[in-house]
């Protein structure tokens, strides 16, 4: 079974854990692709990061900081602390040591002209994530928030100024508290899907939507052109899991990213936000957490298969069980009438 899944950072990776014990004990033979965000990508100190390509990768090769989520087990930031007794700026953007290494390969393999499919390749290789890691786009586009910020001052009616800031300053800096009024890809308009990309939607038998961002992570991998579209067409069922559970995001400010586009933070509203595929959205089914179970009803009407069941990542057997109902409601979509 070939199974592409659209993944960003922490909610992704947990997902792809849990999904590759899952085939490792059950479905021997099976590969999985990973479509990773690269809107987070941001240059800090001349370097090119990518969180969620990275977390997507410590995390499957056993180098993550479980207890942050992102960034290395073991960390130091000393090179961080250096800088900030320089003074410069980006000082809060979190650098640790042991990640700076993983971004010095990074940068000088596309200063010397490789790809980022290529560099990511080459980072695996030694990571053995045990996943095929392809970046959404090698081509740079870059998630922008507009906001108000308390210095950007008013235009002469009193109306507050407005600026796009990247999307790492409004999440770290800002923890996504200003006034926010949208995100802007900059640089979508042009981005091409990386090579491969579009042929992992197409020749799937399953593709997943784990309990991603839906704005910022899988939406920003959505909006590379030809993605969605990719996934509209495909043979194969696409099934979401919702990163929404009784409410709130279990983790993160998904929360701040829903309201600034105006969908509601539910289960509901995120599953009616990706549309049925049925009637031109994007999913087939949809996996509630058992607390949600009474959203159920409303969302099959929609056209989803929707289906509560224990929905939190809390160990790598639940989250194998998770991906197991994931495949389940896949193979209920494909024997349908
Ligand atoms: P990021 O790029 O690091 O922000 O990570 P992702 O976009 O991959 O995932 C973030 C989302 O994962 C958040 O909206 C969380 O609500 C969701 N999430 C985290 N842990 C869990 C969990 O245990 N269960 C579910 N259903 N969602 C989770
Ligand atoms: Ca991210």
């Amino acid at each position: 079974m070939r199974i592409t899944v659209l993944a960003g950072g922490i909610g992704g990776a947990r997902f792809l854990r849990g999904l590759k014990a899952l085939l490792a004990s059950e479905h021997s033979g099976s590969s999985i692709t990973v479509i990773g965000n690269t809107g987070d990508d941001i240059w800090v100190h001349g370097l090119r990061v990518c969180p969620d390509l990275d977390t997507v990768m410590y995390t499957l090769g056993g180098g993550i900081s479980d207890e942050r989520g992102w960034g290395r087990e073991g960390e130091t930031f000393t090179v961080k602390d250096e800088l900030a007794s320089y003074g410069v700026e980006p000082g809060w953007f979190g650098l640790g040591d042991k990640d700076i290494a993983t971004h010095l390969v990074r940068t000088q393999s596309l200063a010397a002209g490789y790809t980022l499919t290529d560099v990511t390749t080459a980072l695996c290789d030694h990571w053995q994530p045990g996943v095929r890691l392809l970046p959404m786009s090698d081509d740079r586009a870059e998630t922008h928030v507009i906001v108000e910020r308390p210095d950007d001052g008013s235009a002469p009616d009193g109306t507050p100024l407005r600026s796009a800031i990247h999307f790492q300053e409004w999440w770290i800096r800002y923890r996504a508290a200003l006034p926010t009024h949208g995100f802007t890809v900059i640089g979508i308009d042009t981005a091409r899907p990386g090579p491969d990309v579009i042929k992992a939607i197409s020749t799937a038998d399953v593709v997943l939507l784990p309990p991603s961002n839906p704005v910022v992570s899988i939406g920003t991998i959505l909006q590379v052109p030809g993605i969605a579209a990719a996934v509209r067409a495909t043979h194969a069922p696409v099934v979401g899991v919702s990163p929404i559970v009784g409410g709130a995001p279990v983790r993160g400010m998904a929360d701040a990213c829903l309201a600034a586009i105006g969908v509601e933070t539910s289960a509901f509203a995120v599953a009616e936000h990706y549309g049925a595929r049925s009637s031109g959205g994007l999913i087939d089914a949809w996996l509630v957490d058992s607390s949600d179970a009474d959203c159920v009803e409303d969302v099959n009407r929609l056209g989803i298969d929707c289906r509560a069941v224990p929905a939190m990542m809390t160990d790598v057997d639940a989250t194998a069980r998770l991906a197991a109902e994931c495949l389940a409601a896949a193979e209920t979509w494909r024997a349908r009438p």
